[in-house]
């Protein structure tokens, strides 16, 4: 059993792009999501001169101001998520135009979950205690609960179903913070509406956190699609990310 802190996030997926050769156009990202935003704007009004000589970075600049979101619909980012809680991942289901893979709490086994502490906790000593007190009593009714619920059902003919059953029912009386894992995909607008939401001050600290995290690799991969966005640190130390532009 481990103490978390941080959550760990890695871009795993992204769009590529595949320059057709029947359209006269030239970009000048390197980026593939760039590229394609681009190019399913222009053909909205098949404007592939570029007569005004609009670098890629305005072109998306444009359509953030304008709130033409749709077109950033076309590129994608996935990634592999792990370190954070359940309360956390509760959260993140609630996002309605990801998709999401999470780790099964029926077939993986939690005798050895992992817990996340917030920070909060973390940093006072008696506040601390009763954490760990917590986890440790609900990881060790969880072993009970399992192992028990194992023997009653001895009977039952096949082994995987028996574990499935036992599982399903001990993990009752683990917190909400276990650990989860899961892959989380979703187009640029979704995203940009899950900064925007997520990286508020507003937000819970560790799915702000979590935001922030996907924030910081999301601009690696498109500066012109999440560049807009800035980090503004409170005087109370809170991290928080803002943009001018629309972001629903
Ligand atoms: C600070 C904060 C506090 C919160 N507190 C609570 C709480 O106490 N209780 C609680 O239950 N939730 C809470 N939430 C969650 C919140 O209510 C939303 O479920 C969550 O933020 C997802 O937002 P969304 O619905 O805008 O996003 P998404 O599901 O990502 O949808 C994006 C956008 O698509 C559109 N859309 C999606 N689905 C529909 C639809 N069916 N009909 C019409 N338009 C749609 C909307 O414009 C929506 O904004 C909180 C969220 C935040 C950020």
């Amino acid at each position: 059993m481990a103490i978390l802190h941080k959550p760990q996030v890695v871009l795993i997926g992204w769009t590529d792009f595949r320059q057709p050769e029947e359209y006269a156009w030239q970009t000048d990202t390197a980026r593939a999501g760039e590229k394609l935003i681009e190019f399913a704007g222009r053909m909205c009004y098949q404007s592939w001169n570029n007569p005004s000589g609009r670098t890629n970075r305005q072109y998306i600049e444009n359509l953030l101001r304008q709130g033409h979101l749709s077109v950033l619909e076309h590129a994608q980012a996935s990634f592999a998520i792990s370190g954070i809680s359940r309360s956390c991942s509760h959260e993140l289901v609630r996002h309605r135009h990801f998709s999401f893979s999470q780790m099964s709490q029926r077939y993986v086994a939690e005798d050895e979950a992992n817990f996340i502490e917030p920070e909060v906790i973390a940093s006072d000593p008696e506040a601390h205690a009763i954490f760990m007190q917590a986890v440790e009593a609900s990881a060790e009714a969880y072993r009970r609960l399992n192992q028990l619920l194992e023997r009653r059902l001895a009977s039952h003919p096949d082994r995987l179903e028996r574990r499935k059953l036992a599982r399903q029912a001990a993990r009752a009386v683990l917190p909400n913070a276990t650990e989860t894992r899961l892959v989380m995909s979703g187009n640029f607008r979704a995203w940009r509406h899950f900064l925007r939401l997520r990286g508020s001050r507003h937000a819970e600290a560790e799915i702000r956190t979590l935001a922030l995290e996907i924030y910081r690799q999301l601009l690696e991969l498109s500066p012109a699609a999440f560049g807009d966005f800035e980090e503004v640190e409170g005087e109370d130390g809170v991290i928080e990310l803002r943009t001018p532009n629309p972001a629903e």
